[in-house]
């Protein structure tokens, strides 16, 4: 293959990923003739319309005893998996997709948050990391905050998320790509940044800095795909975003450590 073979090669890779990235999921109806094997309709389709049940569920067998187990960690038919690998290669398009209303495309996030933090629990359990370095500011109650949030991750990084929507909404309501997102759609792209810094942070130590560096990085990439607006316009709005998210944040920590200081 020549430079020019090589070059063409590599376009019509990248076009095919950028391809998946737009829309990765083909749906296609099952158009063969099942009897429900729960209730015993009759019907076209991949679903029974009458239980609900999928076509192909019969007696139990080997492969049931896996499905069981992994019903446990939210597995069943690999969504969440499938969630987590879109998460990382087009994130701010999936975030598109689940808030527009395609919901299929994606495991439900908050559910996917809490089998994280069960899942990443139980492999610390077994292989423990060091405890996080205590806050030292000097003030009492802003210790005992970073702490509690050191100590509970994907809380803390959702509550962090929660300071994100309202300057979100402002910054990027009249985005070319997404206009006039709500307050609640918000809530969900802070669910899926909350997702990201936690699978990017939850397997090194707190001080390493990569992850923070990876999770950031993450952040404005979804922001960017999700929104549409270029490069630099993501920049100064994603960048104002964060600087007036940490200014409320720290405000709300203020206002309770001086409350916590009155009733001392
Ligand atoms: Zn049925």
């Amino acid at each position: 293959m020549n430079s020019k073979g090589i070059g063409q090669f590599i376009q019509s890779k990248w076009q095919a990923f950028r391809a998946w990235q737009e829309n990765p999921i083909r749906y296609r109806m099952d158009l063969t003739e099942h009897v429900c094997n729960c209730c015993g309709h009759r019907f076209v389709g991949n679903y029974c319309p009458v239980c609900s049940q999928p076509t192909g569920q019969g007696r139990i067998t080997w492969s049931s005893i896996w499905q069981g187990i992994g019903q446990l960690w939210g597995v069943e038919s690999k969504s969440a998996i499938y969630t987590l690998w879109q998460l990382l290669w087009r994130p701010g398009y999936l975030v598109r997709d689940f808030i527009s209303g395609k919901r299929q495309v994606s495991y439900p996030p908050v559910k996917l948050l809490v089998i994280l933090a069960a899942l990443f629990a139980l492999v610390h359990y077994f292989f423990p990391v060091p405890d996080p370095a205590p806050s030292d500011s000097g003030v009492r109650y802003v210790d005992l905050v970073f702490d509690w949030m050191n100590r509970h991750q994907n809380i803390g990084e959702l509550l962090t998320g929660c300071f994100f929507i309202l300057p979100t909404w402002w910054l990027f309501r009249r985005a070319p790509r997404y206009p006039d997102h709500t307050i609640p759609e918000g809530f969900f792209l802070q669910v899926y940044i909350a997702i990201l810094a936690y699978i990017t942070q939850a397997p090194f130590a707190a001080s390493h800095p990569l992850p923070i560096l990876l999770s950031t990085a993450y952040s404005y990439a979804t922001y960017k795909q999700l929104f549409g607006y270029g490069y630099w316009q993501t920049l100064w709005r994603w960048t104002l975003c964060s600087v007036l998210s940490l200014v409320a944040l720290l405000t709300v920590v203020l206002v309770a450590v001086l409350i916590g200081m009155l009733y001392q």
